[in-house]
C-alpha cells in the first residue's frame, strides 16, 4: 500500500514544492518510511489539480502521523492510501499525475494528445477503447479514430513536436 502526501495549495507553486520538500526531509529523517518497490514513484509530482505530492510506502502509518504533528506540517498536507496502478509519465517533464495521463501535463503543459476530431472533447490517451490497429473508439461520442504519433516527433531544437499522439477521424 502506497501513501499519498499532497501539499494544500498555498497561492504559489514554488512555495508549495518548498512545503513537499521540508516535509519529505522530516519525514524520511525521522520516520520508517521508504519508496514502494513495487510502485516506484520518485521525487515530487503535480496531480490533475495541479497539487504537489509525493508517495511511499510505509508499515508505522501512526508514526508518520507523529512525524506531520511534530514538525508542524499536519495542517499543510492531505494524507491518503493510494492502490491504483501508477500512471504513464509526462514525456516532456517526467511528472506523474496519478493512474491516468491527463491530455495536458499539470506541470509543464506538454499536450500528449490532441482533443477528439469528431466531438472535441478532451480525451486522455488511455481512456479511447482499442479496436484494432491504430483504430479506437472515443469514449465520450463512440465513434471509430485513428491514433497515430506526430510527425516528425521531434522538432529542430530537439523538443517534442506537440501534441505527442494526434487522433484523426477514421
Ligand atoms: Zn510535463
Ligand atoms: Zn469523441
Amino acid at each position: 500500500m502506497r501513501t499519498r502526501i499532497t501539499v494544500r495549495p498555498t497561492g504559489d507553486r514554488t512555495n508549495d514544492l518548498r512545503v513537499a520538500a521540508n516535509v519529505r526531509r522530516d519525514l524520511w529523517a525521522h520516520s520508517p518510511v521508504e519508496i514502494d518497490p513495487d510502485h516506484p514513484l520518485h521525487g515530487t509530482h503535480r496531480d490533475e489539480q495541479e497539487r504537489a505530492y509525493f508517495e511511499f510506502s510505509t508499515g508505522y502509518p501512526d508514526e508518520v502521523t507523529r512525524v506531520l504533528r511534530d514538525y508542524g506540517h499536519a495542517e499543510r498536507v492531505e494524507v491518503r492510501e493510494v492502490e491504483e496502478p501508477v500512471g504513464l509519465a509526462c514525456q516532456n517533464c517526467g511528472n506523474v499525475v496519478g493512474p491516468v495521463l491527463p491530455p495536458v501535463c499539470p506541470n509543464c503543459h506538454f499536450r500528449d494528445i490532441s482533443a477528439c476530431p469528431v466531438c472535441h472533447h478532451e480525451v486522455p490517451r488511455q481512456s479511447y477503447t482499442r479496436i484494432g490497429g491504430d483504430l479506437f473508439r472515443c469514449p465520450q461520442c463512440h465513434s471509430q479514430v485513428r491514433l497515430r504519433f506526430n510527425e516528425p516527433m521531434f522538432l529542430g531544437d530537439g523538443t517534442y513536436n506537440q501534441p505527442l499522439v494526434v487522433v484523426e477521424q477514421a
